[in-house]
Order: structure tokens, then sequence, then C-alpha cells
């Protein structure tokens, strides 16, 4: 098995070299570590690289983590997230990039209120529609952008997705294709609370697509801890 180190020397070079390719700025593509299933001293090895943000799936992961973490990285929720789970959340996450339904959006922001705190968050969008997959569908989201005016704790930054598991480029590249183009579409509108900047995707194994299609946070777990065996 490669070291932490290794895959991390060769992902940032070949993420560099596919910003160029795509004639695109260095600064403008952020890479989140995905460390589920990953233990502390394995994650703190990717300190060096001036890595300080890491993204979980699960609140009792992070839960779990937080405090030996908390220091050195900056936590964002990726996964889905239970409505019974949001109070152990609140206060540790600096961006959650999974808000997937209104009824989540309606719950997360009323214990914001409660607690007066504000949070970034990421529509989470199916744009291919598979029903394993949660997430607003590509026609749901302008509706949605305009119900955000009701709930001023949380801020739209930007959307999500995620791509189907498939050696087909073309329909990876129409998955990610769509959501850039949705942002252009709707970034021009105004409206309450968001704030469209943010395309949170590409993975292990797309993210050089993602690259391409105007991804700026890449989410990426096993090319840097090496493949997780749940
Ligand atoms: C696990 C996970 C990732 C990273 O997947 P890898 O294939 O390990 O890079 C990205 N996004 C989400 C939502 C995940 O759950």
């Amino acid at each position: 098995m490669m070291s932490v180190k290794e895959n991390l020397i060769d992902l940032l070079e070949s993420i560099d070299k596919e910003i160029d390719l795509a004639g695109r700025k260095k600064d403008e593509v952020k890479l989140l570590a995905v460390t589920k299933t990953v233990d502390v001293a394995r994650i703190k090895e990717i300190k060096e690289f001036n890595l300080n943000e890491i993204g979980e799936n699960k609140v009792q992961e992070i839960e779990e983590k937080y405090e030996a973490l908390k220091d050195d990285f900056e936590f964002h929720m990726i996964g889905s997230l239970q409505k019974n789970k949001i109070n152990k959340l609140l206060g540790k996450i600096k961006l959650i990039h999974s808000l997937d339904s209104l009824d989540l959006i309606e719950a997360l922001d009323k214990r914001l209120k409660n607690n007066d705190m504000k949070l970034d968050g990421l529509l989470q969008v199916n744009i291919s529609k598979e029903e394993s997959k949660s997430g607003f569908y590509k026609d749901e989201v302008a509706e949605a952008l305009e119900k955000m005016h009701e709930y001023k704790n949380i801020h739209i930054v930007g959307f999500m997705t995620m791509a189907p598991f498939t050696d087909d480029e073309k329909v990876v590249r129409d998955t990610f294709r769509g959501l850039y183009e949705l942002k252009e579409k709707l970034a021009k509108n105004n409206y309450d609370n968001v704030d469209l900047k943010y395309l949170s995707m590409g993975m292990s194994h797309d993210y050089k697509i993602a690259i391409q299609e105007g991804s700026n946070i890449l989410r990426i777990g096993s090319k840097i801890f090496g493949e997780r065996n749940y």
C-alpha cells in the first residue's frame, strides 16, 4: 500500500496538470480530503500539504474525531443528514454539502435559529435522476432557491452532485455539465440568502472530468487514504 504522502504527491500533481489543461487557475479549485473511516493519526498526515478541510459523511464519526482534529481542520458534512442528528452537528461544521430536501432545510434552519447560529450549505442535486440518490431534481432547484428567503439562518453558496458510478465517461460528463449549466443559469437571478459560487463535484474516480466541467470543490477520499474496506 502506498503511503498517504505518496498518494497526495501524485494526486496534487495530477490535479494541477488537469487544471492547467482545462485552462483554469490553480487557486480556483479546492481539494476537500474525505476522511470517512480514516483514523485520526492518518488524517493528520495531510497537514503538511496545507490541507485543512476534511469531509465526513456521518454525524457520529464527526463527533468521535472532533476533539482530536478541531484545532487543525475544519469539517464539512457531505453525507445525508437525519433530522434527529442536527443538534449534534451544530457548531462543528463549516459547510454542509448535502441539503437534499426542503424538509431538512426547514428543520436545520429552526435549530440554527434557536441557537443563534448561521451555516453555509450546498443544495444536493440529483442531476442523473438515479433513484438510489437523494437530492433535488434539476427542475426543482429554482423553486427551492425561491423559498430560501424563509430560512434566514442558512446561506446557500452553491450545489453538490454525485455522478453515477460508471466507466461511461459521457454519462459522468453530462452530469457535471448539467450542474454547471444550472448554476450559470440560476446565478443570474437574485434570490435572498443565496450566492451560487461553489460546485462540489468530482471524487477519486471522476475528478478529472469534474475539473474539466467546472468543479471548484473536489471531494476525494480513496485516492488519498487508499481503498476503504467497510
Ligand atoms: C466517500 C465520499 C466521497 C469520496 O469518495 P472517494 O471515491 O473515496 O474519493 C465523496 N463524496 C461523498 C458524498 C462521499 O460519501
